[in-house]
């Protein structure tokens, strides 16, 4: 049984907590995510190309508020984004998902799923209320994407990915948090189309603004 005096401690916790932080989206104190951040966080969707030209959609592109909330949730654990950030990914993805539709998120590589403790795809497909599919693993040896230029992104991919089933003909949709050249969804549809699957549509939550190759 809770006491009053457990409350009171719980509510000081939480008061405190509170005052150490700052929003996501424009670091006023005091608030995790202000109104007016939360109200920036509608989707405003993108399309675009992959390098092998298979097109994509964004929910926003990522600049502003949305990047700074997409680089807390994936920089800074904070998880309870997902939920403002799913919502404008369910906007681009439910169009293309159907019950019978595999939703399969790019992998995570295991030292960033150990930094980080969850799975970034994986949870913004959850929050966007579908279930995603771990059909895709990273083949051992992959380096980091970041800080790689354009090329470099391409070849370094190049081969990455391995689905872990076979199926012949299912439908799946690929995505990824932050698209910026599109490889990553390249290679994701390449390992999917090997094992069997038709890959019919590309999400993101987010694209890369007046990047080469987009448009
Ligand atoms: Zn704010």
């Amino acid at each position: 049984m809770g006491t009053k005096s457990d409350l009171l401690r719980i509510g000081a916790e939480i008061a405190a907590f509170l005052l150490a932080a700052t929003c996501a989206g424009c670091e006023e104190p005091g608030v995790l995510l202000c109104s007016r951040c939360r109200g920036a966080l509608v989707p405003r969707p993108q399309v675009g190309a992959t390098p092998r030209g298979m097109p994509f959609r964004a929910a926003i592109p990522f600049e502003g508020v949305a990047a700074r909330c997409i680089r807390r949730l994936k920089g800074e654990g904070a998880t309870f984004l997902a939920r403002p950030l799913g919502a404008m990914l369910e906007s681009v993805l439910l169009p293309d998902v159907t019950p019978m539709t595999w939703v399969v998120p790019v992998p995570t590589a295991r030292k960033a799923f150990r930094r980080r403790g969850y799975r970034v795809p994986e949870l913004l497909v959850r929050r966007a209320h579908a279930e995603p599919q771990r059909v895709l693993r990273l083949v051992a040896g992959t380096v980091d994407q970041r800080g790689l230029g354009a090329q470099d992104r391409e070849t370094n991919v190049r081969g990455s990915m391995r689905a872990r089933r076979r199926t012949e003909g299912a439908e799946a949709v690929i995505v990824d948090d932050v698209v910026t050249t599109g490889a990553t969804l390249d290679e994701a549809a390449r390992a999917l189309e090997a094992a069997g699957f038709r890959v019919v549509a590309a999400v993101a939550l987010a694209a890369t603004p007046h990047r080469a190759g987009f448009g």
